[in-house]
């Protein structure tokens, strides 16, 4: 099997909800498109008549209310979810037929909601989000240019027929948690050690930079959990769901003394007030998707304020954590669409459980379990959002799942390792067949469980 060269900051992405493989996956294909458009000869962009977007499989299931259009078009016209202000994404929301123009140089072209069509549901391409993208052609043959496009959860893309970038070698190769733990155990290096100099290795960033980035990251998860309890009112849609961050914040410092319904109450407030942020469509990071967005955030402020971990714990705790993900991304998923929800929420608490377990000094092998531990309360778990937005029951479970992760936590603190019975790497294993025998229904269509159930009453 291939060693992981994944990058950190592949994994945590910045940029705009409520949906991974739904806004950010589409709007990087999108702004991939425009630059390969932007270098067809004038000969070439002469003959375009037009532009087309078309989506397929939970893309065009769910893509209404995963506010796929508004991002299509976002990237298209130039923009990129890091640093896409919020505003312009509302604007494109508020008005999308509206005619807005892609800039090809030689050539500007009218764009809108019109261009982009939601094509089959049940289809024969090899991802389930799958979109295609063509300039079409004025004589009305073969398009200019066609470009296909997965994707794969979490903002990752794919390009069929395109070589994916070269990167560097990892200095640490492993494929597999059981590999993993047998190469911190002959290095003696921790988890984020080992990820660090991967880093190092595969992207060429030195680690000042690498902690500068892993900064950031940290900085607008909490910001995403600041803005989230600064707010209240009901959330975009017609669900007309209203927001509750900051009544749970409220409730949990009321209390006089700091109880367990206190901490968790903490927890839960953080948890929902990203996860509201999500299904806003503002700016979060994919943890690993955005679906997920509200676990980590939280049990990071919970790390700070309630544990009293410092900084520098929280910092390497996030590179133990993306360890965790790397693993289930390369040896299953972290699609909603792929795997249900036990690929998003399932995997963000294995993450934040670890990230919480080696932030407090845990060795390897009780960070493993508490990330084993929560991916195994989630095996299963479907993906049923209701109206195809990302809020019931995404944002609750958010909430519930930092609860769990961190019980996920106490738990595997308390048992020797040598009594653990399930590893990690059995845990992603189960949760990939399970996804596989998984009825499509259940997998970001929004055509089974709550979604069609709350629909009908
Ligand atoms: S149910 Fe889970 S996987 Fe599905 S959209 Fe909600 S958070 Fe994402």
């Amino acid at each position: 099997m291939s060693a992981i060269d994944l990058s950190v900051f592949d994994l945590f992405k910045i940029g705009p909800g409520p949906s991974s493989s739904h806004t950010i996956g589409p709007m990087l294909a999108a702004g991939d498109f425009l630059r390969v458009a932007r270098g067809l000869p004038s000969d070439a962009l002469a003959r375009v008549a037009g532009v087309e977007v078309r989506l397929f499989g939970s893309l065009s299931a769910t893509g209404r209310g995963h506010g796929t259009v508004r991002t299509v078009l976002a990237g298209l016209l130039g923009r990129a979810p890091e640093d896409c202000p919020p505003e312009f994404l509302e604007d494109l929301g508020r008005d999308p037929f509206a005619e807005r123009h892609v800039d090809l140089g030689a050539l500007r072209l009218p764009v809108s909601a019109r261009n982009v069509f939601f094509d089959a549901v049940v289809h024969s391409y090899a991802c389930p989000n799958t979109l295609i993208m063509r300039l079409l052609a004025s004589d009305g043959g073969e398009p200019v240019l066609e470009r296909e496009y997965a994707s794969l959860g979490g903002g990752f893309i794919q390009t069929r027929d395109q070589p994916t970038p070269t990167r560097g070698a990892p200095v640490h190769p492993y494929a597999t948690m059981r590999e993993l733990r047998a190469l911190a155990a002959r290095t003696g290096l921790p988890l984020h050690r080992i990820v660090l100099e991967n880093e190092t290795a595969i992207t060429g960033a030195d680690e000042a930079e690498i902690y500068a980035g892993v900064d950031t990251i940290l900085r607008v998860m909490d910001e995403s959990v600041s803005a989230g309890l600064a707010v209240e009112g009901a959330l975009p849609g017609p669900i007309g769901l209203q927001r509750k961050a900051r009544h749970l914040l409220e409730r949990a410092q009321s209390l006089c003394q700091p109880t367990h319904e206190s901490g968790i109450g903490l927890m839960c407030a953080y948890a929902f007030a990203a996860a509201e942020e999500n299904a806003a469509g503002h700016i979060i990071v994919t943890a690993p998707t955005c679906g997920s967005a509200g676990i980590i955030p939280a049990i990071a402020r919970v790390m700070r304020t309630r544990l009293g971990l410092p900084e520098q714990g929280v910092r390497d705790g996030l590179l133990a954590a993306a360890a965790v993900g790397f693993l289930a991304k390369h040896n299953a998923t972290i699609a909603g669409a792929e795997g249900g929800c036990q690929a998003e929420i399932g995997v963000a608490a294995a993450m934040a459980a670890a990230m919480v377990a080696h932030a407090a000094g845990s060795p390897v092998e009780v960070t493993e379990n508490a990330a084993e531990t929560a991916l195994e309360q989630h095996l299963g778990l479907t993906c049923d959002p209701v109206g195809g937005y990302v809020q019931i029951p995404c944002i609750e479970r958010n909430a519930m799942s930092v609860v769990k992760a961190y019980t996920a936590f106490v738990i595997a603190s308390d048992v020797a390792p040598t009594k653990y019975k399930v590893g990690l790497d059995q845990a992603i294993e189960t949760m990939l067949v399970t996804g596989r025998d998984m009825n499509c229904k259940y997998k970001e269509t929004a055509e089974g469980g709550l979604a069609v159930v709350v629909a009908r009453c």
